[in-house]
């Protein structure tokens, strides 16, 4: 998605060789015409599995922006993000899976409450980076807990050299990612496609 490739290059700040920061568009500060468009992209690339679409599963928080973007353009159905805290709400009847946060360097519990995805739901993963694929898996293991199926999952930024990418493919799940970073160095940004 060259759009997206190109505010990436303008606006992208390389912190390290291995973390991009993205806060003044995606992370932090929300370009909601840029999310519509991401949002609409993420239909184009699904549009042969749109009409099954049950729901859009995420984490929070950045997920859960991109998620309700693209929801739009698959029916409004629902978005159910993954809680990273254990809120006293969520008392009983919840999946969850432990990831282990690459960012934050930190592992944590994600959290769905099981009146929100049920056996035989169908769907989409939707998430803003993918870098070692913690996330996503975790909520592959929580969606097989559940019996719903993963349709795919669609990202936003994917960092490939960190593997996430392979070993989401290597569980069956197709990927598509808006804008694949091939690495990072010297502050440079590189790019597949
Ligand atoms: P993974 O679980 O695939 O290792 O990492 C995915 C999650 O970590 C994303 O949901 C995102 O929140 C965060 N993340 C991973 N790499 C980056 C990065 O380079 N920049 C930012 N802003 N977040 C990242």
């Amino acid at each position: 998605m060259k759009i997206l490739q190109n505010r990436i290059i303008q606006d992208g700040v390389a912190v390290s060789t291995e973390i991009l920061k993205v806060d003044s568009f995606l992370n932090h500060q929300v370009d909601v015409t840029l999310f519509d468009l991401i949002g609409a992209e993420f239909r184009t690339r699904f549009d042969d599995v749109a009409g099954k679409v049950d729901k859009i599963l995420t984490i929070e928080a950045s997920g859960i922006a991109v998620a309700a973007f693209t929801a739009k353009y698959f029916s409004s159905v629902p978005v159910v993000f993954a809680k990273k805290d254990k809120p006293s709400t969520m008392t009983e009847g919840y999946y969850f899976a432990e990831v282990m946060s690459f960012t934050k360097r930190t592992m944590s519990a994600i959290r769905i409450d099981n009146r929100f995805l049920k056996k035989g739901d169908r769907c989409l993963i939707i998430d803003d980076f993918l870098a070692h694929g913690q996330a996503a898996l975790g909520l592959v293991q929580i969606a097989a807990e559940a019996g719903a199926e993963i349709l795919g999952a669609g990202i936003v930024i994917e960092k490939e050299w960190q593997g996430g990418g392979d070993r989401l493919r290597e569980k069956g799940v197709r990927v598509e990612s808006l804008a694949v970073v091939t690495k990072i160095e010297d502050g440079e940004i590189y790019f597949k496609g």
